[in-house]
């Protein structure tokens, strides 16, 4: 099989390939480096399993070539960060639909019959039931960064349904765990690193979404592909629960040591415009394929803590 990732140096981009090479795939990766380490993936590089373009998704001449011999595409190239969007207007536009557009007319001409790409749960907006099931709707998202997501979605669904393309669409929870480079775990420990005194913690605290640790991600989105087989297959990826963000900031207080941290609430019920609050995903289409999730939300959280703390910290 030759793979194609798009954002393979990024977070989950890289643990996904870790996987699709020990399983002996042949993988490209393309990513401008705009948020993605190369040295997720050196290793691979050096060995030869991984040939790494550095390319940006925005020009699709240049894309076309690098799509040649190729089976599947997993699309997780993306501006990571949901907040941009409160100051930006134009960055998810560009990097997410511009971007999967790009992505899939690069495919077309190309060739390439299957894609799979990371959508997120922010398309369901506020107000869905939780835990949201995947036929919940309608989906209006209320962030930019979901607006792209949904648009993403709704590009591939037109080219499975014009032009015969095979689609696996994974709707993320919140992803966290090694080589972690976003996100609120992150964040706190940068904080505490900078000043063990206090943490800011953006909103009330008590915001609450699920969190999967991203090697149970990578092993959901592979296990999915490989038991599915319609032409557009839809699927939530999370934990069974959620943890709040004032745990959150309780955990990273006694994993870093920092027991007098005082913790200062910025106030209001989300951390920026745009946010939702409150988040969890169904996940009884994925375990009904018989796929099993390691990690419950807190204990994601806590392993994911360590971890970063050491990548962090030293
Ligand atoms: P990441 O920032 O680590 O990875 C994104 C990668 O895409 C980076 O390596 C970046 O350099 C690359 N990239 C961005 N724009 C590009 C462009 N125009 N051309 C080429 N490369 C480009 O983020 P991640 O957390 O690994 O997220 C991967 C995907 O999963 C993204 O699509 C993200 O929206 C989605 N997602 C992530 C989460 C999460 O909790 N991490 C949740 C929901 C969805």
């Amino acid at each position: 099989m030759r793979a194609l990732v798009t954002g393979g140096a990024g977070f989950i981009g890289s643990h996904l390939i870790d996987r699709l090479v020990a399983r002996g795939d042949k993988v490209s990766v393309v990513d401008n480096l705009s948020s993605g380490v190369i040295e997720f993936i050196q290793g691979h590089i050096d060995s030869g399993a991984v040939t790494f373009h550095n390319a940006d998704l925005k020009d699709l001449n240049g894309l076309i070539p690098l799509m040649d011999g190729i089976d599947m595409v997993y699309h997780l190239a993306a501006n990571p960060d949901i907040r941009l969007g409160t100051k930006i207007t134009d960055t998810d536009l560009n990097e997410g639909t511009i971007a999967t557009y790009n992505v899939l007319e690069a495919m077309r001409l190309a060739g390439v019959g299957k894609i799979a790409f990371a959508s997120s749960s922010v398309v369901y907006g506020e107000g869905a039931p939780m835990p949201t099931p995947e036929d919940h709707g309608p989906c209006l998202p209320i962030s930019l960064y979901g607006a792209s997501k949904q648009a993403g979605e709704g590009l591939i669904g037109s080219w499975v349904g014009t032009f015969g393309l095979q689609a696996w669409i994974f709707r993320f929870a919140n992803i966290i765990g090694e080589r972690g480079t976003h996100g609120v775990i992150f964040d706190f420990i940068h904080k505490l690193k900078a000043d063990p005194s206090r943490l800011e913690v953006l909103g009330n605290g008590l915001q609450e979404k699920s969190y999967m640790e991203v090697g149970d991600c990578v092993d959901a989105i592979l296990h999915v592909i490989q038991n599915t087989d319609d032409n557009i297959n839809l699927y939530n990826l999370g934990s069974n629960d959620t943890c709040s963000v004032r745990n959150i900031a309780a955990i990273v207080i006694k994993e870093t040591g920092c027991d007098g941290a005082s913790i200062e609430y910025t106030g209001g019920d989300r951390g920026w415009a745009g946010d939702i609050p409150k988040a969890m995903l169904a996940i009884n289409r994925l375990k009904k394929l018989g796929f099993k999730v390691n990690y419950d939300s807190e204990e994601a959280v806590a392993y994911t803590t360590r971890v970063l703390i050491k990548e962090i910290m030293g």
